[in-house]
């Protein structure tokens, strides 16, 4: 589904991926971890062209986003990044929309679909985060659990073919982040195809099918989760690990 290859990023002078390589299937739940500052949110914001990338190529199903550091044409990569949702560690829904409206939004801008459909699956969506009696509610009276909980029916909403997390629960109380690990949970037993980048190593190991290490740009260990967290075959994912506990 997600192919992507030798992939470079810098800012500047600094070289902030190298080669990343790595593919998704259909229906993979991949989890990415690694140390602050290793590329792990520049990684996943290349993805949905949120960054530039310097080179390599990303492929999405048949398409290219970008072969070889060139872009396809503008029309091309919205299509592309459109089969992508992204959900992000500070939620980022929009203050004067209430929560139905924050889901409502993206599809009723791009009028693809009757207000009618939309408003179906916005029904659906909302009982399927377990929010239906927050509808017509504002973001700024939600708990964090909640709001993220709304970011991820939004992300939904466009029906994505693939889903990528960004530290989803780490701006979360500890109370909260089993709300949001458990729709994770459900998504991810309904087939949702997802990459999620987490320190959340229960739920790596109890969710994904693939754990990616990645530290200074580079990915440095890849395999079975249960396998690379609880017997990592590489020192520097053992100080990693032994740093995380
Ligand atoms: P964290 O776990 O803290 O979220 P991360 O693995 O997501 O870290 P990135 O946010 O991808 O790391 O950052 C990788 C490197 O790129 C860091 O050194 C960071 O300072 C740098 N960086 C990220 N965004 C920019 C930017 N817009 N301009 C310059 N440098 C940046
Ligand atoms: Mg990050």
């Amino acid at each position: 589904l997600v192919e992507v290859t030798n992939l470079k990023k810098s800012f500047g002078q600094l070289e902030v991926l190298r080669d990343i390589t790595f593919e998704v299937n259909k229906n993979d739940v991949i989890a990415i971890i690694g140390p602050s500052g290793s590329g792990k949110s520049t990684m996943l914001r290349s993805l949905v062209h949120l960054e530039d990338i310097n080179g390599g190529s990303i492929r999405i199903s048949d398409d290219y986003l970008v072969k070889d550091g060139v872009y396809s044409k503008p029309q091309e990569l919205k299509k592309i990044t459109a089969k992508m949702g992204m959900v992000f560690q500070h939620f980022d829904l929009f203050p004067h929309l209430t929560v139905l409206e924050n889901l409502e939004l993206a599809p009723r801008l791009i009028k693809k679909e009757s207000l009618e459909v939309i408003k179906q699956r916005s029904k659906e969506l909302l009982e399927k985060v377990g929010l239906s009696d927050k509808a017509k509610v504002y973001p700024s009276k939600l708990s964090g659990g909640q709001k993220q909980r709304v970011a991820i029916g939004r992300a939904l909403m466009m029906s994505p073919e693939i889903l990528l997390f960004d530290e989803p629960t780490s701006a979360l109380d500890p109370e909260l982040t089993g709300e949001v690990l458990q729709v994770m949970k459900d998504l991810a037993r309904e087939d949702m195809t997802m990459i999620v980048v987490t320190h959340e190593m229960d739920f790596a190991k109890e969710v994904a099918n693939r754990a990616i290490f990645m530290d200074n740009g580079e990915i440095v260990e890849t395999g079975h989760p249960v396998d690379l967290l609880t017997n990592p075959q590489l020192d520097r994912t053992k100080a990693f690990l032994n740093r995380s506990l």
